[in-house]
C-alpha cells in the first residue's frame, strides 16, 4: 500500500481571508487571520458551526486592534451568533491571547488540555518588570551575545499579562483519545508536543479535516526551544516522537488546518519533511561542533541564513533545543565557560 509520503503538497486556498473577512474551507467551517505584530505576521483561527452557536478554535493575541477585528467577524461572518466554546490548541499567546475575553464577555466555555490552561495561567501571573535573575543566568548559559544581553537585562521582557487577557479560573479539560463533537463531526484528539507541552490536535473522524494548531505547519519549521523554566527539557526529543506518532495517522487527502500559514493537503510528505529537517539539522550540528561553540554560536549550521535582531530570540533557544538534545543523547560533551556559557563539543 503507498504510504502517500511522495503526495506533493497542495494548497487548495491560494489567498487567505482579508482581515474581519471569513474563507469557508469546508462545511460550515470557517477559517479567519487576526494580526501579529512580529515577523510572522497572522495567526489564523477558525469558527465551527453549531447552529445557534459557534465553537471557536484559537483565538489571536490580545490587543485592541485583534479586538476590533473579532468584533468585526462576530457582526459580519459570524451573524451575530455567540461564541458558546473557544478550543485553545497550545497556550503560547497567539493562541489563548483573547480565551479570557470570549469567557467574560460572551460566557463561552474553555476547551484546552490541562498543561496548556496550567501554563498559560502562571504565566499570566509572571509579571517582570525587568528579567529575573535566572532568565539572565539561562541566557549567559546559552551564550547570549553581549550587546544583546546587555540591553535586555534592563528592557522590561516579553510579558505574557502584556498581550493575553486575564482568564477567569476554571476550564475543560481535553486530552489524548478524547473524541469531541465539533461543529457536526466527531473528532479524536491526538496530543503533540515539543513546539508547546499538550498541543492539541484534532482529527475528524466524518471527513478529511485535521486542525494542527502549531504541531503541522506548512513551510515553516514549528518553533522548537529550551527556556528558562525547564533549562535542562529536551524539547526536541518530545517532538520529534509526536511527529513519528502522528505521521502513522496522516492521509494525503487530510486537508490541514494549521496555525499559521495556508491550509494544504499532502500530509504523510509534511511529516516525513518536518521530521528530516531536524536530523538534517542535528547532522551540520554535529560536523559545526568538531570546536567547542556555545548554543549562540550554532545559528549558521541550523538556519542556513542570517538571523535578524527581531528573530534573536526565538533562534537561541532553538539552538539551545538542538545541542540539548545532542548532549542528552550523549552525543556530544559540554563545559562551562568562565562568563557561565556552555560549550558543546563532539567528543571529550
Ligand atoms: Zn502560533
Amino acid at each position: 500500500m503507498m504510504d502517500g509520503a511522495e503526495t506533493p503538497l497542495r494548497y487548495p486556498h491560494t489567498s487567505p481571508p482579508v482581515e474581519g473577512d471569513a474563507v469557508e474551507v469546508a462545511d460550515g467551517v470557517l477559517w479567519m487571520r487576526l494580526p501579529l505584530p512580529m515577523k510572522l505576521d497572522h495567526v489564523n483561527v477558525y469558527a465551527l458551526d453549531e447552529g445557534e452557536s459557534w465553537t471557536v478554535i484559537d483565538t489571536g493575541f490580545d490587543s485592541r486592534r485583534t479586538r476590533a477585528v473579532w468584533e468585526k467577524l462576530l457582526a459580519g461572518p459570524l451573524g451575530g451568533k455567540p461564541v458558546s466554546r473557544v478550543f485553545v490548541t497550545h497556550h503560547h499567546p497567539d493562541h489563548v491571547g483573547l480565551a479570557g475575553w470570549f469567557q467574560a464577555a460572551q460566557g463561552a466555555e474553555l476547551w484546552t488540555t490541562r498543561t496548556a490552561w496550567l501554563f498559560a495561567r502562571m504565566l499570566m501571573l509572571d509579571e517582570q518588570a525587568v528579567p529575573t535573575e535566572e532568565t539572565l543566568n539561562f541566557w549567559r548559559s546559552c551564550g547570549m551575545d553581549a550587546d544583546v544581553l546587555e540591553n535586555r537585562a534592563t528592557e522590561r521582557p516579553f510579558n505574557f499579562a502584556d498581550i493575553v487577557a486575564p482568564m477567569p479560573l476554571g476550564f475543560n479539560r481535553i486530552k489524548q483519545g478524547d473524541v469531541m463533537r465539533i461543529g457536526g463531526r466527531d473528532w479524536d484528539v491526538h496530543i503533540g508536543n515539543g513546539h508547546a507541552p499538550e498541543h492539541a490536535t484534532f482529527w475528524s473522524r466524518d471527513d478529511n479535516l485535521v486542525i494542527s494548531g502549531d504541531q503541522i505547519i506548512a513551510s515553516i519549521s514549528p518553533n522548537v526551544g529550551v527556556y528558562a523554566t525547564e533549562p535542562g527539557a529536551d524539547p526536541l526529543a518530545d517532538w520529534l516522537e509526536a511527529c513519528e506518532r502522528l505521521q502513522t495517522l496522516a492521509r494525503p487527502d487530510h486537508l490541514v488546518l494549521a496555525g499559521h500559514n495556508l491550509p494544504f493537503t499532502g500530509l504523510p510528505t509534511r511529516m516525513r519533511q518536518l521530521i528530516d529537517n531536524h536530523h538534517g539539522a542535528l547532522n551540520r550540528l554535529m560536523a559545526h561542533l568538531e570546536t567547542p561553540r556555545t548554543a549562540g554560536e550554532c545559528f549558521a549550521p541550523l538556519f542556513k541564513r542570517e538571523i535578524g535582531e527581531g528573530e534573536y530570540g526565538l533562534a537561541l533557544v532553538e539552538a539551545k533545543a538542538h545541542v540539548s538534545h545532542l548532549y542528552q543523547l550523549d552525543k556530544i560533551a559540554r563545559r562551562r565557560r568562565e562568563d557561565g556559557a556552555w560549550l558543546y563539543y563532539v567528543g571529550g
